[in-house]
């Protein structure tokens, strides 16, 4: 089976599956998943499945990426925050829909990576650094959707991510244990103060305070 094939079939399922926005299913149509998988995962890049990047990291589950682009509800109006660039992959889906994406990655080697792609792919609206994204980006606030790929611990979402998310904003988080339950929520920011409403259970590696440490790169490499 060709990869055009594959990947047909993957936005037929993601179709039947609940993904219901046209623009979200045509930003998937449009970014080749097999640019964001280590080569030996080349035959997998159109299942619908997380996938190793390295470093103990995922490319997240096409279903997971579009079910979290469809939440976040974006325009091409909207300036998007995102935590946890990995692969890049979430980040180019995100970045056909809305007018500017900025993304933070704690990993240097990862985000560098993204870059390549985002730069061979001529994706031009994304603007990327290395940090702890638990700070979100202050200078570039407020934001009209901010959305996290990592799970956060805790029961209300980093405060720093809520101050700097707009008044009609909305924040789409995976929140809960790396072991347990794990719920993907999404926050409204309005005037009154910050809406919660539960969404899908997920699964999510956790989303992790401050640059990694020398050894915790070395540690897990794959
Ligand atoms: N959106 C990604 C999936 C990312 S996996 C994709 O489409 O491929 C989660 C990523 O979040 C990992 O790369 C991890 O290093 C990163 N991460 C975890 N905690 C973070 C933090 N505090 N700040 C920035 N990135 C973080």
């Amino acid at each position: 089976m060709t990869q055009e094939a594959r990947k047909i079939r993957l936005l037929m399922h993601l179709r039947r599956s609940g993904i219901t926005d046209h623009r979200v299913l045509g930003a998937l149509e449009r970014v080749p998943r097999e640019a964001f998988v280590p080569d030996s995962f080349l035959d997998q890049a159109y299942e619908d499945r997380a996938l190793p990047i390295g470093l103990g990291q995922t490319i997240s589950q096409p279903l997971v990426v579009a079910y979290m682009t469809q939440a976040l509800e974006v325009t091409d109006l909207h300036k998007v925050l995102e935590i946890g660039t990995g692969s890049g992959y979430q980040a180019c889906v995100l970045a056909k829909l809305c007018r500017r994406l900025y993304t933070i990655e704690r990993h240097a080697i990862l985000l560098e990576t993204s870059e390549h792609r985002f730069a061979n792919l001529r994706i031009h609206n994304i603007t990327s650094r290395v940090a702890d994204g638990m700070k979100g980006w202050p200078e570039q606030a407020p934001f009209d959707r901010i959305i996290v790929t990592a799970a956060h611990t805790g029961s209300a979402p980093p405060p720093a991510l809520t101050d700097q998310l707009g008044v009609g904003g909305v924040l789409v988080i995976p929140m809960g244990d790396e072991r347990r339950d794990q719920r993907l929520v999404r926050y409204r920011r309005t005037e009154a103060g910050l809406e919660r409403e539960d969404l899908w259970p997920v699964r999510f590696v956790p989303l992790l305070p401050n640059l990694p440490e020398e050894g915790e790169s070395r540690a897990s490499r794959w």
